[in-house]
């Protein structure tokens, strides 16, 4: 199995394949102030197996678009929908985002939960602005620091992993320059990276591991999350995930 292949294995059963929570996406849906009754096209970009397509579902009129680059992921949020008796509101599309087949103006909402670092926040909020309506609504989580100033060891880090990362100011300031007009923000709390994400991926570790042979590769991906594992523990006041809430205006685009 190559790296991506072994990446899919650990993640493909996880309910969420990075930091969030229910709790948080209902807070930026009420932050995005919509009115939820209506019907509402909205696209989840980089949905993994689904937790926030799911959950969006539940708005009574809303439709979801929900796009991964792997149809591994998709299958699963297929037959959690099925589960769920909520396959009518959705469609899954395997694509990049780097490369949407959207026409302009479609979507009420874009929606991207700990997924729009894969092609960087600039160019997405950028290239997906002609998605959304006029007065439609961007929802974004993105790695932020929290803090002006760190430590070099996390700054390092971070900084070689994810160099967009930076603080919210900066996020802000990027959306406003590029057709938005920011609404809201919040943090992610602990329990959306520990309890939600890292405590569920390290009770699959062995698992993983034994079903890879234990596999140089395998343990190189397990090393690489506890490291990243123990760095969130010690830094993590420094930094989360960020939640962008703005709303598309006219402007130079
Ligand atoms: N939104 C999900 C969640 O919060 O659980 C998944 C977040 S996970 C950190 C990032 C997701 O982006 C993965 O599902 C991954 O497959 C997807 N992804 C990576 N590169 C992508 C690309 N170029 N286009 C679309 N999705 C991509």
């Amino acid at each position: 199995m190559d790296e991506y292949q072994l990446l899919l294995d650990l993640h493909k059963n996880a309910d969420r394949q990075g930091p969030g929570g229910d709790a948080e996406t209902w807070k930026a849906l009420d932050l995005a102030q919509v009115d939820t009754s209506a019907p509402l096209q909205i696209a989840d970009i980089g949905c993994g197996t689904g937790a926030s397509t799911l959950l969006l579902t539940q708005l009574p009129n809303a439709r979801i678009t929900a796009v991964d680059l792997f149809p591994e992921f998709l299958d699963e949020l297929e037959k959690r929908a099925a589960r769920t008796g909520v396959t009518d509101k959705i469609s899954t599309l395997p694509c990049s985002m780097d490369n949407l087949p959207f026409d302009n103006e479609t979507f009420d909402v874009l929606w991207s939960e700990g997924a729009i670092y894969n092609i960087g926040f600039t160019k997405g909020i950028r290239d997906w602005h002609r998605f959304l309506k006029p007065g439609g609504i961007l929802v974004v989580s993105e790695l932020t620091w929290t803090t002006g100033d760190r430590p070099s060891e996390i700054h390092t880090y971070w900084a070689e992993e994810y160099p967009e990362i930076e603080t919210a100011s900066a996020k802000i300031g990027i959306l406003e320059n590029y057709g938005y007009a920011p609404i809201g923000y919040f943090v992610l709390p602990e329990h959306c990276w520990s309890a939600n994400y890292y405590q569920p991926m390290q009770n699959r570790f062995k698992e993983f591991l034994d079903r890879n042979g234990n596999s140089d590769a395998a343990r190189a991906i397990v090393e690489a999350e506890k490291k990243e594992i123990a760095l969130y523990e010690s830094y993590k006041t420094y930094y989360s995930y960020g939640v962008y809430i703005a709303r598309k205006v006219e402007g130079p685009n």
